[in-house]
């Protein structure tokens, strides 16, 4: 058996009719920069996920720099993360000058652990960045508690977790400032490159939609230093499609999610825990696994592709060795990433392969 681990081709020919008459529609109208299934896209992504506003935008990156750019964070500002991320988290971060702070992970969810984020607030700290790994919220309670203390701004990277829900709200309206992302290999991807951010407040919104144009408030006159962010029209007419279908899609990853935990209960390897306050829109299935490295390449040769997220914590990354980090300092992320594997996810994985899978283990 040859196993697909995202299923994007499968996928295409799914929604292909429809999916080519939105693209042959917009080269029709050749509306390539803000056209009208941008805002329509918008529309339906504040329906879906429940936050005010919806402004779409280049990239999941593009949409952590915007949200940090309207909350006006800039050099020698402290910005409290988690290092078992993808490297755009605290890439953003240190991008704007700003400096990263990371805190170790829970041991279960491996999101940030709320109980070690206060020792590392200082007068300089101004975001409380949470991810959403895997397409599970952080403790959101216990986040939204410290940074109301201490008087702090939450931004969620909700890159992976489009959808997911925490005490029965999405990610996307939790916190000041919450994005994502439209990458092909996200639980909601678009054809290349696309992201979103979320905020209820009305003047965020307003400055957010400023900077994805260069900081315009009107043409040529620039109020804020800005960037080009914007979201192709092409890739929101895909995603505009996609949508209609992404309740059921996550309908379906959950099943798998189920399917592939019954499967795999009886093996003696650590499997995804979720938290009974979140729902997960699994964007990846991730199991910890002692002999990774033997187990992947075994399970290759049987066809089935796993990936590492991630393999190397973010604060032994070379580009971060100027934060002064070293091995030790964050033992609970540092032992996930050695024996995390993820295996095939998406949402057409048949019966027949997800046993295939779980046999070959
Ligand atoms: C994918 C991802 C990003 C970046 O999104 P892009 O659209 O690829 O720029 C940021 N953070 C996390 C956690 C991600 O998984």
């Amino acid at each position: 058996m040859k196993i697909d681990f995202a299923k994007l081709q499968y996928q295409y020919q799914l929604y292909k009719t429809e999916i080519d008459a939105a693209i042959q529609n917009v080269l029709d109208k050749s509306n390539y920069i803000m056209g009208e299934e941008v805002r329509q896209l918008e529309d339906k992504l504040e329906e879906f996920s429940g936050a005010k506003h919806a402004i779409t935008c280049g990239s999941g990156t593009d949409a952590l720099l915007l949200a940090m750019m309207a909350l006006g964070i800039r050099a020698g500002d402290e910005v409290i993360t988690t290092p078992f991320t993808f490297i755009a988290t605290a890439e953003t971060i240190a991008f704007l000058g700003a400096k990263p702070v990371f805190v170790d992970i829970d041991e279960k969810t491996y999101n940030i652990d709320p109980e070690k984020i206060e020792e590392k607030i200082t007068s300089k700290t101004k975001v409380i960045m949470p991810v959403s790994l895997y397409g599970q919220p952080s403790d959101m309670d216990a986040i939204q508690a410290i940074a109301d203390k201490y008087d702090l701004k939450v931004i969620i990277d909700g890159a992976q977790s489009f959808g997911s829900t925490y005490k029965g709200k999405t990610d996307s309206c939790l916190g000041d400032i919450s994005t994502t992302s439209f990458f092909p290999a996200k639980p909601l991807g678009c054809f290349g490159d696309g992201g979103v951010v979320f905020t209820n407040n009305d003047v965020l919104a307003e400055k957010i939609k400023s900077l994805r144009v260069h900081g315009q408030s009107k043409r040529y006159h620039h109020k804020y230093i800005g960037m080009g962010g914007r979201m192709d029209t092409l890739q929101c007419a895909v995603v505009n499609v996609k949508l209609k279908y992404y309740e059921k899609d996550l309908k379906l990853r959950q099943e798998v999610a189920q399917k592939y935990t019954e499967a795999l209960k009886a093996k003696d390897f650590i499997l995804p825990f979720v938290d009974n306050r979140t729902t997960s829109v699994w964007a990846q299935y991730s199991v910890r696994i002692q002999n990774r490295d033997e187990v992947q390449s075994k399970l290759k040769e049987q066809g089935i592709p796993t990936a590492v997220h991630y393999p190397i914590a973010l604060h032994l990354q070379e580009c971060f060795s100027y934060l002064g980090y070293s091995k030790g300092d964050f033992p609970i992320a540092e032992q996930v990433s050695s024996e995390i594997m993820s295996l095939p996810m998406n949402p057409y994985l048949s019966d027949e392969e997800i046993e295939y899978i779980a046999k070959q283990i």
